[in-house]
């Protein structure tokens, strides 16, 4: 076997996904992993809801870098930025100048929180929260605030949102859409999560675009198309993920949304392979957990000499709104239905149905929720 390592780049749920993976099946493999941030493993999901239970960036950090280099055997370089992949000599280039080489490389370097181009003195002060750094920064800023403006009413803004309120703050949530989560929700399911949101103290502003954030003394001042304005304490900004694709492309590794990669998770470059937030596989993007899990295991098996197709099988993904727990399952964009939406006592079940009946696809709200297990086996797989 060849002496230079599985070289991942990334500490998050994907880097250290593959690293546990790998490790189980192959004691002796050397893996290293070089990471921007302070390479300890966390649950990120965490992020969105832990304000109101006062959690501390401390008490989410599950292990250190060291912690985590020791229990996995591996090499764990923390700060560590890579600037460039030379594909052809298999080396990675580190910002300080250093190189490392590789035997197999694994980009597992996530996505930036999109930002929309907005005018006004105060759009450096917008914040993001998209890793444990960012976390700490928010909470730290949060002190003393009581009025804070979302933008972004999908899935992470909706759960700031509901988490903000929980702990006393004023939650204004503004959005170009019709409804919340409006690309996971048909109407009716939609309306239904803003009627609960809106029944703890959330304020919806929706069909809106933000086009100023101005400065006013310590307080951000939001200027709308419809001429209205808004005075906050505070704006976090979530409209959405974009993969990052720099790094690859600047290799002429092939890129699209995110860095393509096959069934395997190989990219369009020999010995080099992307998964997690970063990861295009078969044309599809998803910034979730449960895909991290089953792309690590895969890869993994590949990385150890056992070429493995990557399977996904349905994925509901819980919407962390505890005001209104949700279960959705989008289906496929690509497939023909209709959604067929029913009223249950205090909640909402839409099943997305081919003509036939099949179903591809559902959104559980409220009680409904706990038909998630009964239908998850009816959907189909996300990749077969
Ligand atoms: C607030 C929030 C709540 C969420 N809630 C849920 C949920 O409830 N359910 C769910 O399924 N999903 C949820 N998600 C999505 C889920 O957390 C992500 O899909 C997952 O954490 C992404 O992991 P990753 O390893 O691909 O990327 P990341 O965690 O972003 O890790 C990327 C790593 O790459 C490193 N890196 C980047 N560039 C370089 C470079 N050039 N050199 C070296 N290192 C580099 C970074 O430092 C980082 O360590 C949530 C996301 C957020 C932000």
């Amino acid at each position: 076997m060849s002496q230079q390592p599985v070289v991942l780049i990334g500490s998050g749920l994907a880097g250290y996904g593959v690293a546990r993976e790998l490790r189980k099946l192959n004691s002796e493999v050397p893996i290293t992993m070089l990471s921007a941030d302070h390479g300890g493993f966390y649950s990120k999901p965490m992020l969105s809801n832990a304000i109101a239970t006062s959690k501390t960036p401390e008490s989410i950090l599950n292990s250190s870098a060291t912690q985590m280099a020791n229990q996995l055997h591996i090499a764990i370089r923390p700060n560590t930025r890579v600037s460039a992949i030379d594909s052809v000599q298999k080396v990675v280039m580190l910002e300080n100048g250093e190189s490392v080489s590789y035997d197999h490389l694994v980009l597992a370097i996530g996505a930036d929180q999109i930002r929309i181009p907005l005018q006004g003195d105060g759009i450096n002060e917008l914040l993001t929260v998209n890793d444990l750094d960012d976390y700490r920064h928010f909470r730290f800023a949060l002190a003393g605030k009581k009025q804070i403006a979302i933008l972004g009413a999908g899935l992470i803004g909706c759960e700031f949102a509901n988490d903000l309120v929980s702990a006393g703050y004023e939650v204004h949530v503004i959005d170009i859409s019709t409804q919340p989560l409006g690309r996971l929700l048909p109407a009716e399911g939609g309306r239904f999560l803003q009627d609960k949101l809106t029944a703890i103290g959330i304020k919806f502003h929706l069909k809106t675009i933000t086009q100023r954030i101005d400065r006013v003394g310590d307080r951000l001042n939001l200027s709308f198309d419809d001429e209205t304005q808004l005075e906050v304490d505070l704006v976090l900004s979530a409209v959405g993920l974009r993969p990052r694709i720099q790094l690859a492309k600047a290799a002429s590794i092939e890129v699209n949304r995110g860095i393509v990669t096959d069934r395997y998770l190989q990219t369009r470059a020999s010995y080099i392979y992307a998964l997690g937030d970063c990861a295009e596989v078969e044309g599809k993007v998803l910034p979730f957990v449960m895909p991290i899990s089953h792309a690590s295991r895969a890869l993994a098996a590949t990385l150890n000499g056992t070429p493995t197709m990557l399977r996904y099988p349905a994925m509901p993904v819980l919407v962390k709104t505890p005001a209104c727990p949700t279960i959705v399952s989008p289906p496929d964009p690509d497939k023909g239905g209709e959604w067929r939406v029913d009223k249950t006592e205090d909640g909402i079940r839409a099943l997305f149905q081919d003509i036939t009946g099949n179903l591809l696809g559902f959104a559980l709200l409220g009680d409904a929720t706990k038909e998630k297990n009964a239908l998850t086996p009816l959907l189909p797989p996300v990749l077969d």
